[in-house]
């Protein structure tokens, strides 16, 4: 067994995937693009914003990120602290109302000892379980197959994040 609470070890890049990896850092790439559908953005909020995880443990894998670019939760100013635990919350009832799942995960890794994969810039991770989630692929090949193609979770995902109330 494992670190037990590791989920998304292999979290939003991984040099093996062939994702292009931009020069500066993907969360403040993401967040100056124009197209939100391109960069899958669920939501952009005055000091934080909402984006689907590329590399999802679950459908549904969401991260929470403050604007600025900061790699410690604690460099966050009131405001931003408020804002992303607000933006926690609702993406938690989101995933709750769109997926249905048994438990969700709430949490950061913060430093790449801790696991995170973009260290640079601190991000929150909000992910859906269900009791079956570690199946055999994560076991044996730290490998998922994620069964809904990643439009089709951030139009239901963003559909409900406009629809419901904060
Ligand atoms: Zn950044």
């Amino acid at each position: 067994m494992e670190i037990m609470w590791a989920p998304w070890r292999g979290e939003y890049i991984d040099g093996t995937t062939g994702y292009p990896q931009p020069e500066g850092c993907v969360f403040c790439e993401a967040l100056t693009a124009e197209n939100d559908r391109d960069r899958y953005i669920i939501h952009r909020g005055r000091n934080a914003f909402v984006i689907m995880n590329l590399y999802p443990y679950n459908n549904g894998h969401l991260l929470v990120i403050p604007n600025e670019h900061m790699s410690r939760a604690s460099q966050m100013d009131a405001e931003t602290r408020h804002e992303v635990m607000d933006l926690l919350m609702k993406a938690e009832a989101v995933l709750f109302q769109v997926y249905h799942p048994q438990g969700v995960n709430i949490g950061a890794n913060i430093g790449a000892a801790a696991g995170a994969g973009i260290a640079q810039h601190v991000h929150f991770h909000v992910l859906p379980r269900w009791n079956a989630d570690s199946n055999f692929m994560t076991t044996v090949a730290n490998t998922r197959v994620i069964p809904e193609a990643l439009e089709v979770t951030w139009k239901k995902i963003r559909d409900a994040w406009d629809g419901s109330k904060p």
